[in-house]
């Protein structure tokens, strides 16, 4: 079977999408350090058990923040060792839905995508 990956992309632009990855795991991985770092329940001045409500309120709302921050960075974390995982494998590039081949230009802008665009856009409308 021929090597898909050297078909559908050129190698120098499979190395500039690898190292983009790269770099942007390694942003999200301090990103998530940064965003844990801030767990309000950690916090050295943190309210304690006699607070007011009201604190323990807006603490709880924090915490809920902080929590769907890292959820989103992980997600965002997941996608790209997924990606990269499928330059390892030879089928980055293509589509894990319909199997076609994804855009180089949206490759290009989001080389995290692992699929195309319009079933990319159709797992959203689900
Ligand atoms: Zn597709």
């Amino acid at each position: 079977m021929a090597n898909l990956k050297s078909v559908i992309i050129p190698p120098t632009m499979l190395r500039e999408l690898v190292l983009k990855l790269w770099k942007r795991s390694r942003e999200l991985k301090n990103e998530e350090e940064i965003v844990t770092k801030s767990d309000p329940y950690m916090q050295p001045g943190r309210v304690n058990e006699n607070a007011e409500f009201t604190d323990d309120t807006v603490e709880d709302i924090e915490k809920t923040i902080q929590q769907a921050r890292l959820n989103i960075i992980q997600a965002a974390r997941l996608e790209i060792r997924k990606a990269l995982a499928k330059v390892r494998i030879g089928t980055y590039g293509i589509c894990e839905t319909c199997k076609s081949p994804i855009d180089l230009s949206r490759l290009k802008a989001f080389p995290q995508a692992t699929k195309c665009l319009d079933c990319s856009r159709k797992a959203e409308d689900e």
